[in-house]
């Protein structure tokens, strides 16, 4: 039996042998040496006094019990304990309760993406015959998965304007309406909605109330302080911080939705990577310094835009006589640094030719990295409630850590260009 006979150190080092070959001479009843069992068991390292001041990257699929009791009784351990590893590791369990302590949240759960966490939000409160009520001005896709999925489920979905409580309160049905999503600022357009106002008419009516705090991230705004139930935020932005990673969460403060969507998260046997939750975790230890700088340098471009007259409209909630402007100094610690800016009146082609001039900010979708982004939008057919302007571009700009100097040269020349 020559494969029972060799070391580990053979294989290592490998070329001479066949082992192929070898596998195919052993028999069944073939013991390998112990030599094998030293290859797939590590000693046990003692981790005493090993305090790593970074969270360590703990990789499972197999979580090993201490005996048989143990093993039958796993599913006590739910919905916090470590079963499994799709429902998370110790540097998953880390990131989720920093997430919770920023957030002001008893649990936070963790998905592959921002848009999982709004699917899976939906996906674990909405059944057949149930009414959804969505925010005309929110992040695209909820729309898209409203009406590709859930509506051929048997939910019945509406859209109302945020800014108009008085909409809410005639579009929510009572005992009918389980959920109602909110996002302040809007997607694109930025108004920001009075959160406690709308969560109130929403309870009032025996909903629940989701709300996405991506612009915010917990550290400007804390949705679950303000009514909501279920605070959902895109980590692949500000918490990731880098543009290299995809992951959502949830934050909740009553245990029994967490448990309801951890178990949605088994069932659909989703759960995120270790290595991208110390990515995440590595982008939190600087998101606070990243988003004070960004906010900040947003804000002046901003005020400094709104004096343009080549520029429709700044939206930013900051400036004054934004929608929502007086709600948001009410409610909101400061600026991130997304924003957008209304270019009316510019064709397709000059469009293209200011974004072809630009040399500091990239041309890209996505935000909240260190990178300073603009992407144009077109609102055409996105709204249903809120008037729009269906022709015009919508360029929005997500300001990372470059010079002020370098940013504000690229918008004097990509405005030159848009104009020449
Ligand atoms: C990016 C974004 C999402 C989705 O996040 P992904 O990780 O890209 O799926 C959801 N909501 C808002 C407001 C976002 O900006």
């Amino acid at each position: 039996m020559r494969i029972s006979q060799c070391t580990c150190r053979d294989h290592a080092i490998g070329g001479q042998r066949n082992l192929f070959t070898d596998i195919t001479e052993m028999t069944v009843t073939s013991t390998p040496h112990k030599t094998s069992t030293s290859c797939v068991v590590p000693p046990k390292t003692p981790l005493g006094g090993y305090d790593a001041l970074s969270t360590p990257v703990y990789r499972a699929s197999t979580i090993v019990f201490p005996d048989a009791a143990a093993y039958r009784n796993r599913f006590s351990r739910a919905p916090d304990g470590y079963t499994y590893g799709l429902s998370g590791t110790p540097t998953a369990r880390t990131l989720e309760m920093q997430l919770s302590e920023i957030q002001g949240a008893e649990r936070t759960i963790l998905t592959p993406s921002g848009q999982s966490a709004i699917s899976t939000v939906m996906l674990t409160l909405l059944r057949s015959g149930d009414h959804l009520l969505v925010t005309d001005n929110t992040y695209p896709p909820v729309k898209q998965f409203a009406e590709e999925v859930l509506v051929p489920f048997g939910v019945s979905v509406d859209y109302f304007d945020p800014c108009t409580p008085e909409d809410l309160r005639a579009k929510v049905i009572k005992g009918k309406t389980r959920l109602v999503w909110l996002e302040s600022p809007g997607s694109t357009t930025m108004e920001v909605a009075d959160i406690d106002l709308l969560s109130t008419i929403a309870h009032e009516a025996g909903a629940l109330v989701g709300c996405d705090n991506t612009w915010s991230t917990g550290l400007l705004f804390r949705p679950l302080d303000h009514g909501v139930d279920f605070s959902m935020e895109a980590l692949t932005k500000y918490v990731g911080g880098h543009s290299d990673i995809l992951m959502g969460a949830v934050s909740v403060r009553d245990m029994e939705h967490y448990t309801a969507l951890r178990r949605t998260l088994s069932s659909f046997g989703v759960g995120v990577s270790p290595d991208e939750c110390s990515l995440a975790l590595r982008g939190m230890q600087t998101m606070a310094l990243r988003l004070e700088h960004s906010g900040q340098v947003a804000m002046i471009l901003a005020r400094e835009l709104a004096e343009r007259p080549e520029i429709g409209a700044v939206l930013h909630p900051g400036l004054p006589g934004a929608v929502g402007h007086e709600i948001w100094k009410r409610d909101f610690a400061g600026s991130s640094g997304v924003f957008t800016l209304r270019l009316d009146g510019i064709s397709n082609d000059r469009v293209d030719a200011a974004l072809d001039s630009l040399r500091t900010f990239a041309i890209g979708a996505s935000w909240g990295g260190t990178r300073s982004l603009m992407a144009p939008q077109s609102l055409k057919g996105g709204r249903q409630i809120m008037p729009v302007q269906e022709e015009t571009t919508y360029m929005r700009l997500s300001i990372g850590l470059e010079s002020i100097d370098d940013l504000r040269t690229d918008i004097e020349n990509m405005l030159a260009a848009m104009t020449s």
